[in-house]
């Protein structure tokens, strides 16, 4: 069997978590966790870096940074994870959802307007599958009705944005290093920003309400409680094995992109005769080839396609019900305008096995599973 995706594995993981071990300090914000947000605040761009147990937690400490108040409203995509949602839910945000470009199957910038009132506080973009968002247009609307802009860039690491990093272009980013993802620790997640006034009230966030950080600092003798928090810091064995994975980062960009390409090109062909359509990158995205999806005729097909892909061997999956159509998301949210792409493109889509440890092999295979297939 050929698995959809399985955690990358670059070689020097264990040696650090080893020395992580060796380190004598295992809790947060050990010397791990500090290279790997030195890391990304050089690479990316970006002021501040906090590595957090998961993009769940990074979004729920945007939630908190974006001050929402119960009756907030949120504007976001149906088309996405829970935690996209849930984050700003947990504060006592009402979900406005709106639909989706059917080409990018991110948010439709030129919808968003519409969809703002009164209670609106922020806009939540996800730049799905790692390719951006029409930021320049989204942060125009955000700045003209003063809105906060959250990026869920949980696929987007060391994506782009017209040479931007994803996940620095709004007032927060956030990333997500669980195993699904290009780079992992496990289960893990970043949050970044620019604007330095954040900065404390983060910290604070991250450690329990209280501000140990300052404490640590040396600018205060004693810590106390100051405000409401949590516990959002991983462990820093966790932060060593994202380490091993951030030194190699062009490398695995590299070979996924390499694998994307080769079932690109392979691909072409079917999507000339109508078979099906590939994923579709704007001029303005640099991709980090995060998945590689094929949109097929429609639901009945992709569970076809599905199960044979299964016979061949090989794990296709597909994700997203669109939120607006769940449980929660019919008591939490509410869908703005017509649903013309969200569940029509989300019922389409299928991945297919993408990860940074696969073999040409296993890649060969794959693609002559999906020509083979008849029921396109
Ligand atoms: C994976 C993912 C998340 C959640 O990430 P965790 O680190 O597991 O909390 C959130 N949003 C999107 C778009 C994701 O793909």
């Amino acid at each position: 069997m050929i698995r959809f995706n399985s955690a990358p594995l670059t070689g020097r993981e264990a040696a650090y978590m080893q020395e992580a071990m060796a380190n004598g300090k295992l809790c947060g914000d050990g010397p791990f966790t500090k290279k790997c947000s030195e890391w990304m605040k050089e690479n990316f761009k970006v002021n501040q870096c906090f590595l957090t147990t998961s993009c769940t937690h990074a979004l729920e400490m945007a939630a908190y940074l974006c001050d929402i108040q119960p009756g907030d409203e949120v504007i976001m995509p149906s088309y996405t994870f829970v935690s996209t949602a849930d984050a700003f839910v947990l504060r006592g945000a009402k979900i406005v959802f709106v639909d989706i470009r059917p080409e990018t199957m991110n948010i439709d910038e030129r919808l968003i307007e519409d969809a703002i009132t009164e209670k609106t506080k922020a806009i939540v973009v996800v730049h799905y599958a790692g390719v951006a968002c029409a930021m320049d247009e989204i942060m125009a609307i955000a700045k003209k009705h003063a809105l906060k802009v959250v990026e869920d860039a949980a696929q987007g690491v060391y994506a782009w944005y017209k040479g931007k990093a994803l996940g620095t272009i709004g007032d927060f980013g956030c990333y997500s290093f669980h195993e699904t993802k290009n780079y992992t620790m496990g289960e893990g997640g970043a949050l970044l920003f620019d604007d330095m006034q954040y900065r404390e009230r983060a910290e604070i966030l991250r450690e329990k309400g209280t501000d140990r950080s300052k404490f640590f600092r040396g600018q205060i003798d004693k810590y106390t409680w100051v405000d409401y928090g949590s516990s959002y810091l991983p462990s820093d064995l966790n932060a060593a094995y994202l380490y091993a994975q951030l030194e190699m980062a062009k490398e695995i960009n590299d070979r996924r992109m390499a694998i994307y390409h080769y079932y690109d090109e392979h691909f072409e062909n079917l999507e000339k005769e109508g078979a099906i359509c590939r994923p579709f990158v704007p001029d303005y995205a640099v991709h980090n080839a995060h998945m590689y999806y094929l949109k097929l005729k429609d639901l009945d097909t992709r569970t076809a396609f599905i199960d044979y892909m299964k016979e061949k061997g090989v794990m296709a999956v597909f994700h997203y019900i669109p939120l607006h159509t769940s449980t929660a998301g019919k008591r939490f949210g509410r869908f703005h305008g017509e649903d013309v792409y969200t569940t029509r493109e989300s019922e389409r889509l299928v991945r297919l096995p993408m990860f940074y440890n696969l073999t040409d092999e296993q890649v060969q295979y794959v693609t002559e599973a999906v020509l083979s297939f008849q029921g396109f």
